[in-house]
This record gives C-alpha cells, sequence and structure tokens, in this order.
C-alpha cells in the first residue's frame, strides 16, 4: 500500500510550498476534490523510487471556529486518513499559540507525527530548535521548503526511518481490525468514479453474472475491499472503492468516496474501469481523476453509465461531447451500459481482458528493433544540427504500462511528434488497445 502523508500547520507555514516541492518533480496531477473536500489537495509524489500520496490541508489556526472550523473537520479528518502527519512550523514567525494548539491535539493522537520547521533560511539551527521543543513533539526536522533545502532528509527521516506502513486500522472501539489476507488473482480490476456515477451498481453487476467465488470482507474506512472471483473460469480481482460490500453502519455516508482509497486502487490495479454518469458528462473532477490514471500508466475502459432512458438528441451530445473532452485517452475502449439494467455490462470484460493482454504484453527485443527499423525507414527522423537522430534498436523496458525503450543517438532532440509516430506503429503492429505506452530513450552519445 502507497502510504499517506498529510501536511497540517497554520495558514502560511509553507504547506502548499512544500506539496508542490514533493508532487512537482513528477509532473503530478493534483485531484481539488471540488465539493465534498473543498481544502483538501492531493497530489502523488516519489522519492528514491518509493511512491507516496500527500495531502495538503487547508490549514488550522489551533483558534477554530465559523468557517474555520469546517476547515479544521476537513483537516482532522486528513489527518485520520493519513499514515503520518508532518506539522510544519514556521521558524522565521517563532512558535505561536496556534502551534500549540495544534501540537496538544496532535500529541493526544495515536499518529506518527513530525515536526518540520520551516523557512530556516539562514537561521541557526540550535534555537529553532530551542524555540519548538516546548510543543512536546521532538527535535524539529529543519527544512526551507522554498529553496528545497533538507527535504531529502526529511523524506528520509519520514519514509525510511519513520516506519510509517504498517499502521493497523482502528474500528470504532480503537482496536486493530483484523482482517483475513486476501490474495488477489487475476487480472485487478479498479472500478473507480465521483461519487453517484453508479459504481456500487456497476460491481454489483460484474460479480452477479457467472460468479464463482467470493470472498466477503469486513471493510474499513480507508481500505478498498480485494473481491477474488472468477467469470467464465478467469480469474478476476475487483477492487471496490465504492464499499458496495460494506456491511459497516457509519462508513457508507461518510467514506463512500475516498480520494485515498480511489488513488491506491488506481496504484494497485491492472486495469481500470473509468465509471462516469452519462446524464452529468465529463467534469473538471472526472479529468482529474483520468490524469491520475494515465499518470499510473494503467490500462482503461471507460463506461458511460445510466445510458438507460436517454433521448436520441441528448446520446448524440453526450457522445460528441465525450469526443471533445477524452481525446486524451484515445487508447481507450469506450462503452454506453446501465449499470441498473445490465446492458453493454458483457462487453466491458471483452475490453477489460484485451486491455489487460495488450498491456502485460510480451515482445521479443529482436521483433522489437525490427520494427522500429521498418519504421524509420519509413519515416525518417530529423536532422539535428546537420546530423540526423540515429535510433538503433529497441526493447521492452516494462510492462503495465508497456514501456518501449529505444537505443540511440542524439535522443534528447527526438521531436514529440516522432515520438508519436513510433508509438502509433507500436500500437499498430501489436496490437495494443486499452493501454497507454511508453517511449524512452538511452543515448549513446
Ligand atoms: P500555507 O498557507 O501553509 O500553504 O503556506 P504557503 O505555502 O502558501 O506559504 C506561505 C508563504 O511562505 C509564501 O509566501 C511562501 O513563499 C513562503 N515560504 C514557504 N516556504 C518558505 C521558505 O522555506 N522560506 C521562506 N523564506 N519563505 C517560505
Ligand atoms: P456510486 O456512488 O458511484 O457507487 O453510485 P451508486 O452505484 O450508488 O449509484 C448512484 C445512483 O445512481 C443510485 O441511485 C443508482 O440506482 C443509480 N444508478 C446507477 N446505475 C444506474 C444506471 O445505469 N441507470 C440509472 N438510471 N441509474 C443508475
Amino acid at each position: 500500500m502507497v502510504p499517506v502523508i498529510a501536511l497540517v500547520g497554520r495558514p502560511n507555514v509553507g504547506k502548499s510550498t512544500l506539496f508542490n516541492r514533493l508532487t512537482k518533480s513528477r509532473d503530478a496531477i493534483v485531484a481539488d476534490v471540488a465539493g465534498l473536500t473543498r481544502d483538501r489537495q492531493y497530489g502523488e509524489a516519489v522519492w528514491q523510487g518509493r511512491p507516496y500520496i500527500v495531502v495538503d490541508t487547508g490549514g488550522l489556526t489551533g483558534d477554530e471556529h465559523g468557517i474555520d472550523s469546517i476547515m479544521a473537520g476537513q483537516s482532522l479528518q486528513a489527518i485520520e486518513e493519513a499514515d503520518a502527519v508532518l506539522f510544519l512550523v514556521d521558524a522565521r514567525a517563532g512558535r505561536t499559540a496556534g502551534d500549540e494548539m495544534i501540537a496538544e491535539h496532535l500529541r493526544k493522537r495515536d499518529k506518527h507525527t513530525f515536526l518540520i520547521a520551516n523557512k530556516i533560511d539562514g537561521a541557526d539551527q540550535d534555537s529553532i530548535i530551542g524555540e519548538f521543543a516546548p510543543l512536546g513533539l521532538g527535535e524539529p526536522i529543519c527544512i526551507a521548503a522554498a529553496h528545497g533545502r533538507n527535504i531529502n532528509p526529511m523524506l528520509e527521516a519520514v519514509l525510511v526511518k519513520g516506519d510509517i506502513q504498517a499502521a493497523p486500522e482502528l474500528d470504532e472501539d480503537g482496536n486493530p481490525i483484523e482482517r483475513p489476507p486476501v490474495t488477489p488473482i487475476g487480472t485487478k480490476i479498479a472500478v473507480i468514479g465521483r461519487p453517484n456515477v453508479g459504481k456500487s451498481t456497476l460491481v454489483n453487476r460484474m460479480l452477479g453474472e457467472d460468479r464463482v467465488v467470493v470472498f466477503d470482507q469486513a471493510g474499513t474506512t480507508r481500505d478498498s475491499i480485494y473481491i477474488p472471483y472468477e467469470r467464465h473460469g478467469k480469474p478476476y480481482t475487483l477492487i471496490d472503492t465504492a464499499g458496495v460490500r460494506r456491511r459497516g453502519k457509519v462508513f457508507e455516508a461518510i467514506e463512500k468516496f475516498s480520494v485515498i482509497k480511489t488513488l491506491q486502487a488506481i496504484q494497485d490495479a491492472n486495469v481500470v474501469i473509468f465509471v462516469v454518469d452519462a446524464r452529468e458528462g465529463i467534469v473538471e473532477q472526472d479529468l482529474h481523476l483520468l490524469g491520475f490514471v494515465l499518470d499510473a500508466g494503467r490500462a482503461l475502459v471507460v463506461a458511460i453509465n445510466k445510458w438507460d432512458g436517454m433521448e436520441p438528441g441528448e446520446k448524440e451530445y453526450v457522445k460528441k461531447e465525450l469526443e471533445r473532452r477524452l481525446i486524451f485517452t484515445q487508447f481507450a475502449d469506450q462503452h454506453f451500459i446501465s449499470a441498473l439494467h445490465g446492458s453493454g455490462v458483457g462487453l466491458l470484460y471483452k475490453s477489460v481482458d484485451q486491455a489487460y493482454e495488450s498491456a502485460m504484453t510480451k515482445i521479443p527485443t529482436k521483433r522489437m528493433t525490427e520494427i522500429l527499423e521498418a519504421a524509420v525507414e519509413e519515416h525518417q527522423p530529423p536532422l539535428v544540427n546537420g546530423r540526423r537522430i540515429k535510433l538503433r534498436y529497441a526493447h521492452l523496458g516494462g510492462s503495465n504500462p508497456p514501456i518501449i525503450v529505444i537505443h540511440g543517438n542524439q535522443v534528447d532532440s527526438v521531436p514529440r511528434s516522432y515520438t508519436r509516430y513510433l508509438e502509433n506503429v507500436f500500437r499498430k503492429v501489436f496490437k495494443l488497445s486499452g493501454t497507454p505506452i511508453r517511449v524512452e530513450y538511452k543515448g549513446s552519445d
């Protein structure tokens, strides 16, 4: 599971600055989830090959009332969902009453908390440590988010020495929840989408047809539920982010949609079924979520749900809109379905299987190189400073998504349009559908 780190602290201590620094390295797409979690931002980041999720909270003043207390509620929920909390304080402003109140709150919680003194630029670290020690959260880790100072040691302290992976989930009485281990089998499918698009209904449909084995589990607030099963003798595991199988009392209402759950499900899936409500169309939040799917390189099938009862004119309009707004997911199959009535659901499986096979495809280096040579022959790469870019051979560098590694000279100068051309050639020749493809270059000069 990808660990989740929440940034907490008074306004202006530098949370967004740190958030941007942590997530930028990877062009992370920030899901600003409107409506439900107005003031929380979620981003994905990677440090030394370790992915993690960063949550930027709205900011606690330590003196909450009115709108502030609503914001505080959001911050508190972010703390609840996180594996570790980075509590930021402003080294230039010194310790404030607000800091003390937040610290008091954090001390009462059983959460990994790291005290981070930001804005140390040029200041004497010993005096900063002395200043913040009374907060009772240990010695602060001193950083300057705006200048990127000490970020690596901080991440090492949190992600490596902090050992934050293992936090058990607690039930309402504060006891650790014991769950039988579930071994995913076959293709891992995550059904994701905004609240109310019909995910639960679809998951029920998908399991309802020809279901052979289902292991039921008690759910928890944060982790998705893994449901291994077979269909026509083929193994699958559904990652249920919607909480269909959940029996708990409070969960349904409050935690039906969780960004963290969605992000983790995307990370862990082989194929994502992205559910859209035909009546609502594609909204900003859909694009954010899709951004995460693309970023993770997952295979993708788009299900436009609630197609039942739509007027012909409406259908026409929705199709046009999809074409316009989903131009960046052209590789993915689209299905117009009714999860409620079951129409189109069987065809989804066909696309899922195809996307999975494409994503996991194995192609020998010899064959890849042949195709590269033929593509180059057909359409030469451009000249750079009077010299032609030379692409010599290709091999498969990974799967889900397939990574095509191309070796050659002056590869830094390959134009994007040429990369797209090669991508399309490989896609066509190897019949890769439903999965993004990554092309990477390795230079020999
Ligand atoms: P947030 O409200 O906690 O999200 O704080 P912001 O990230 O918006 O930062 C508040 C202000 O502090 C901005 O003007 C930042 O440029 C500034 N800031 C952030 N990090 C540093 C730092 O390391 N050094 C200095 N001097 N200023 C910083
Ligand atoms: P979730 O929040 O994404 O899990 O959405 P639900 O599965 O709970 O569905 C939200 C609402 O949409 C419920 O009232 C469903 O009955 C309704 N719904 C789901 N699928 C369909 C569909 O295909 N057609 C219609 N008309 N309604 C649907």
